[in-house]
Formats: C-alpha cells, sequence, structure tokens
C-alpha cells in the first residue's frame, strides 16, 4: 500500500509533503526506459500541459523555480542598472532573482489583511519613486499561501509607472482570481511556477516561466540552455554542417529533465483533486480554530486560493509567545514552520542596508505567524491532533 499514508497517529505530521501514486511512478519509469532522459519530448509534454492548463501561450521549463525567476528577470530586462521590488513576506528566492542580475532589490510591505504586497503600499512607493526618477524594472508580487494578489490593480499601475510585472506564482498553481487561473499571465509579463516537493504539484525539482509574450519566453529558452541555438534563423552565418551551433548570449545550464517532466505531468492530472483537498482541509482548521486566539487566513471575494500553506497568526490576546508555541508544536511531533521571516532582516540583506523596522506590517507578521500542517494525504485524525494540541497550549 501506500507507505507515504502510513503515519500512526503518533508519528510526526510534517508541515507539507508531495503524494506520489502509482500513476506518476509509471510515468517516471517510462521516461526512464525512452530515448532521453534529459531535456526532450517529455519537457515539451510538460509544457504543453500546464500551458494549456493555466492559459497562457508560451511555458519554458527549467529545473527550479529560483531559475525560472532569474531568466524571467533576464527575460524582462533587468539588468545591473536596474531595480527590482518585491514582497518581504516571501522566500528568498523572489528577491535574489534581482541580484543575480546585479539589480538593487527594495520591498514593498505587506497587506495586513491578505498577507501579499499591499497594492495600495505599492502605488505610494511608486508616486515616491517617480519624483526622484526611481521607478523598479520589475515587480515581483507573490500569491502568499496560494492566495492571489491583487494582480489587476498591479497591473494597471505597470502600465501608469512603466514597469514589468513577474508573478511568483509558486505557490498557487491551480488557484484564480476572479475565474482567471494564476499563470494565464493576463495581468502581468510573465509568471513563475515551483514543482519543489511541498508545493502544489511536484516534478522533484523543477520550475516553469510562462507568458503570452513570445521573445521574452524565447529569450529564457536560450538562456536555459547556455544561450545556444541551433536555429539558423538566429545565427550570425550559414551553418556548416548538422554539428553547428552558436552561442548569442550568456546563458546557463539550467534545464529540466525528462524524468522530471514525466513525474509533474503525471501530477498535473489530480492538481483539482489537490486542490480542492487543500481548501476542504483549510475550511476545517477555519471552522476548529475559530474560538481560538489566532488570527486565521482569509481569502479575498473572487479568489480560489490553493492554499499551498494554512498560515495563522497569534493574536495579541494569546498568552503564549510565539517560540514557545513553535518549539512546543515540534516536541508534541507536528511540525509547524514559519512563512515567512521578513526577506529584508535576513543577514545578507542587513549587509545591503536594509534594518528592522523598514517594513512594520511584514515584521509583525513575521512575529506572530505559524504554518500548520496541510497537504492533500493529511488525514482528518492527523488534522484534529494537531487541533487538539493547538487547543490545549493556547488555552
Ligand atoms: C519555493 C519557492 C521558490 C523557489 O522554488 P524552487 O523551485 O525551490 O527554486 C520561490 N519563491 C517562492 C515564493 C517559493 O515558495
Amino acid at each position: 500500500m501506500n507507505s507515504l499514508n502510513s503515519f500512526t497517529s503518533r508519528a510526526p505530521i510534517p508541515y507539507a509533503r508531495q503524494s506520489i501514486c502509482r500513476a506518476d511512478v509509471t510515468a517516471v519509469t517510462r521516461a526512464l526506459q525512452s530515448e532521453w532522459i534529459t531535456q526532450g519530448p517529455a519537457v515539451i509534454a510538460f509544457e504543453e500541459a500546464v500551458k494549456a492548463r493555466c492559459g497562457a501561450t508560451h511555458a519554458v521549463a527549467v529545473n527550479s523555480a529560483t531559475s525560472a525567476l532569474h531568466l524571467g528577470c533576464l527575460a524582462l530586462g533587468l539588468g545591473p542598472a536596474g531595480t527590482l521590488w518585491t514582497t518581504p513576506n516571501t522566500f528568498v528566492a523572489s528577491a535574489n532573482c534581482g541580484r543575480y542580475c546585479g539589480a538593487k532589490v527594495d520591498f514593498v510591505d505587506i497587506d495586513p489583511r491578505t498577507w501579499n504586497m499591499s497594492a495600495a503600499a505599492l502605488r505610494r512607493k511608486l508616486v515616491a519613486a517617480r519624483r526622484s526618477s526611481r521607478i523598479p524594472q520589475i515587480v515581483v508580487p507573490v500569491h502568499f499561501a496560494g492566495q492571489p494578489t491583487e494582480q489587476d490593480v498591479i497591473m494597471e499601475l505597470a502600465a501608469e509607472f512603466g514597469f514589468k510585472v513577474l508573478e511568483d506564482a509558486s505557490h498557487s498553481l491551480g488557484g484564480s482570481r476572479q475565474g482567471e487561473p494564476v499563470g494565464s499571465c493576463r495581468w502581468s509579463h510573465a509568471a513563475v511556477l515551483s514543482f519543489h516537493p511541498v508545493k502544489i504539484i511536484t516534478s522533484g525539482e523543477g520550475g516553469m516561466l510562462l507568458t503570452n509574450d513570445a521573445e521574452v519566453a524565447h529569450r529564457a529558452a536560450l538562456l536555459r540552455s547556455h544561450g545556444i541555438t541551433r536555429d539558423p534563423r538566429r545565427m550570425t552565418r550559414a551553418p556548416d554542417g548538422p554539428w553547428y551551433y552558436e552561442q548569442l548570449e550568456l546563458g546557463f545550464n539550467y534545464r529540466m529533465t525528462d524524468l522530471e517532466a514525466a513525474l509533474g505531468t503525471s501530477q498535473l492530472v489530480r492538481l483539482d483533486e489537490f486542490i480542492a483537498r487543500r481548501n476542504q482541509l483549510a475550511r476545517r482548521y477555519d471552522r476548529a480554530l475559530r474560538t481560538l486566539p489566532l488570527r486565521l487566513p482569509t481569502v479575498e471575494k473572487g479568489n480560489l486560493s490553493a492554499f499551498h500553506l494554512y498560515v495563522v497568526r497569534l493574536s495579541r490576546r494569546a498568552k503564549i509567545s510565539q517560540a514557545t508555541l513553535h518549539a512546543a508544536m515540534r516536541a508534541e511531533g507536528i511540525g509547524v514552520n514559519l512563512h515567512y521571516m521578513p526577506v529584508h532582516l535576513q543577514p545578507y540583506y542587513r549587509s545591503l542596508g536594509f534594518h528592522a523596522g523598514s517594513f512594520p506590517e511584514a515584521e509583525r507578521h513575521g512575529a506572530e505567524a505559524i504554518t500548520l500542517p496541510l497537504y492533500p494525504t493529511l488525514t482528518e485524525s492527523e488534522q484534529d491532533r494537531v487541533v487538539r494540541v493547538l487547543r490545549r497550549l493556547l488555552r
């Protein structure tokens, strides 16, 4: 049977985990026995499947979302003279991609209700930046915990102030806003997905850049594999044999393997099932935790959250500190986590001049948040155990 479901009631419960079924194993085995192992037909099939699912016209699969963010920044024209803005309430990769391009990085504080980048704070910062001619080249909104950001509003600001929008949709494959699927890029220039095992679907490691701009897709695909082209129309001279290729730019090896892509395509079949189960468990947490001194996650009207994470915040009424609660939950075998320590307070970003007090909403969030276990194979009895322990500790 499925060894992944074999937790006893006392076994540790992680905050997140993959769900691998027999069809996934078959798909990877088949890919392993095919002609190709590295980037080949299975990668193309995965790109086609994700594109069709999300409604974008181009997809470039790579070895991680981190790589997709880097390629997205480069393809959208970010360079050492540029600036990237993102939210402090994210994984470091959303900011690091700007640094890889040699650009400056800055942050926009979060909305205290959604815990996503605040569109109002973004507007205020843009107005101030325009006065000093410091409009960023790229803004990277992150769909925190799976809840879509106010992309329509952010895209209006992009048109008004003249910057590119790169969505970090690592948490939100399968989510939607006003019926528009995350990844369609209706309200952005490009979007990035992650297929790390803790995310909505997995390919082991992997990521994808989605866009409706053919030239952005072309540049990302070129840079994914060393900046090399085998397309005679893109070459500087006529090829003198079938071995001939040209390196046009300084690219990378960010390729996804066919083994990973086969897993990703197989996982995508269960995307709706995963999203439904995550939402069902989230509503179950909502009901069970309502009376505790916690702030529960909100889902904005018109949004379907992918519920990558179920994050609650300790309210001021709580008589236990965040650190004590985290430690006590972990001591009970419940793998709680913290999403996120604000990125600007990481030593690396402090060394670039950031300090406490700059983004108070994100800092408050980081000081109160606790991520509870949530993944499709979490059972209701395991969830009940999480709730019981939490109730006892918060009493
Ligand atoms: C996981 C994650 C990434 C990085 O994904 P990888 O595929 O591990 O590189 C980037 N941004 C966010 C918001 C993430 O959660």
